[in-house]
């Protein structure tokens, strides 16, 4: 193949379109664009508007981005139309993902096109990067000649257990849901109530084409050139090891992928969007903000997916009354799949009580501007790991309430292991108590928990570990460099 040896390396990105899996990765698209790499980030066209940010700053900065746009067929069963996951029921995520494999041969006509055209542009890329749920463009990936490197937004530790999970099944072995499932193959042993095991995995059904295309797509993950994961060594460094060991592949550790800004104090005022324009304006939050005292102030959100039903939210509403403690509370209103008078509704009289005190926002917060505020205390989160890692980072300890997927495994983490949060409560349905989640608000805020010792520990490590010579910096130049040498061998 002839390469144009002038031009950058060029890699191809595949962002899986779901807020929590697409912003990390989108940040490391900047970041391999900044160490000299051409990339072309792939979507489908409602999520277009998704890379605007990413593609307005890259031409500010001289970066070489560019947007592949490839309409998705529509798929029996789903919603027309249907491009991402938010707002999608949770019955239909499985098939969503299984949607996406249509936009195989696509791809290997658009490789083709860049091979054969006189005036390249970037060239064909050298690789694929894609995120973990589009385990087939390995295939793809391998049919095209070039290597694939599966891109994980969550941790290394939901990592392993993720691979054990789709590897062995265990949970089909047990029958009801609050028995335990052992997680075979990993680094120390490790159990959950089956209720807590991954619902994609669970929802697995021997011989359904889309349960076997799922499995299939997931166990390629482990025989991927390479493996990128949203995470740093101090944090999670037996298991970014473990791994290593079983894809017998590098791992790169290379979070926290986050905009440089947040590490830098006096930057952090700067507005900082993430993932779609936000539902306030962020002078209204900064000056709400500055209003508060030091570490007084409790933030609630649940990330991009999760709804609470009028139960939950009285429970909260509630609690934060009882506890006096300022807040900030994020509130997502049901999706169309959802009965709206069951979901989202905030109990009367609650705004008016508590206007002094609290600040509830209705739709997308700007959360990272709320995090990096002085006067934020504690977070209690749904243990989405970007919130996670965001929360880390920023030194704040966490109060832990996973609902879905990997957050189970992420609240393990932060709770038992490093101790930088504490337990409220588990479950997508459980209706918290009042009582501790009062108990925990004030616990956090009143700065007495070894949580405020651990995290400032790890706030730090994190900051090490993205600077110049730190573990995820030299992790993507060596990424960056081992992709540059696929160039001399494509030719
Ligand atoms: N987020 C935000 N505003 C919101 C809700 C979420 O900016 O109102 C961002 C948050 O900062 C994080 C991401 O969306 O970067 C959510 O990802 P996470 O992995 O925590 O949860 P998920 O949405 O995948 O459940």
């Amino acid at each position: 193949m002839a390469v144009n040896m002038e031009k950058k390396p060029h890699v191809l990105v595949f962002p899986f379109p779901a807020q929590g899996h697409m912003i990390s990765l989108l940040d490391l698209t900047h970041a391999l664009a900044s160490h000299g790499l051409s990339v072309t980030v792939l979507t489908t066209p409602r999520n277009q508007s998704l890379l605007s940010p990413l593609l307005q700053r890259a031409s500010s900065e001289g970066l070489r981005i560019q947007p592949l746009i490839i309409p998705l067929p529509p798929t029996e069963g789903l919603p027309l139309g249907c491009e991402n996951m938010a707002q999608l029921p949770y019955h239909l995520i499985p098939l969503f993902m299984d949607s996406f494999k249509e936009l195989a041969h696509p791809i290997e006509d658009w490789f083709q096109q860049q091979k054969q055209s006189s005036d390249y542009g970037f060239g064909p890329p050298v690789c694929i990067i894609s995120d973990l749920v589009l385990g087939w463009t390995q295939n793809t990936a391998a049919k095209l000649g070039i290597p694939r490197i599966v891109y994980h937004p969550s941790g290394a530790f939901a990592v392993s257990v993720i691979y054990s999970l789709w590897k062995y099944l265990p949970h089909e072995e047990v029958s009801s849901d609050n028995d335990t499932v052992h997680i075979p193959e990993v680094p120390h042993p490790v159990s959950f109530p089956k209720y807590q095991i991954s619902r994609l995995a669970r929802a697995y059904k021997r011989s359904d084409p889309v349960s076997e295309f799922m499995r299939c797509s997931m166990n390629l993950n482990v025989k991927s050139w390479g493996t990128i994961i949203n995470t740093f060594y101090d944090l999670e460094a037996l298991y970014i090891d473990h791994v290593q060991g079983v894809s017998g592949r590098p791992v790169w550790s290379v979070g926290p992928l986050l905009p440089p800004a947040l590490f830098e104090a006096k930057q952090r005022r700067t507005m900082i969007e993430r993932g779609k324009p936000t539902s306030i304006d962020d002078s209204v939050c900064l000056q709400w903000l500055e209003s508060r005292k030091e570490k007084s102030v409790i933030y609630i959100c649940f990330g991009s997916q999760a709804c609470l039903s009028n139960k939950q939210i009285e429970e909260i509403a509630t609690g934060l009354e009882a506890s006096e403690e300022s807040f900030i509370w994020v509130i997502r209103d049901p999706p169309s799949s959802m009965p709206a008078d069951e979901y989202g509704v905030i109990p009367q009289g609650f705004e008016d009580r508590m206007k002094r005190r609290g600040l509830i926002i209705r739709g997308w917060a700007p959360q990272l501007l709320i995090l990096s505020h002085p006067s934020v205390g504690g977070f209690l989160t749904h243990c989405g790991w970007n919130s996670t890692l965001e929360s880390i980072t920023l030194g704040i300890p966490l109060i832990t309430w996973p609902m879905n997927a990997d957050q189970y495994i992420n609240a393990l983490l932060l709770v038992d292991y490093l101790k930088v949060g504490v337990r409220l409560c588990e479950g997508a349905t459980t209706v918290p108590s009042r009582d501790d989640l009062r108990i925990a608000v004030k616990r956090l805020l009143g700065r007495e928990g070894e949580e405020m010792r651990r995290i400032e520990e790890l706030r730090r490590a994190a900051k090490r570990a993205v600077q110049e010579g730190g573990s995820s910096y030299k992790n993507v130049e060596d990424c960056v460099s081992e992709i540059k040498k696929l160039i001399v061998q494509l030719n």
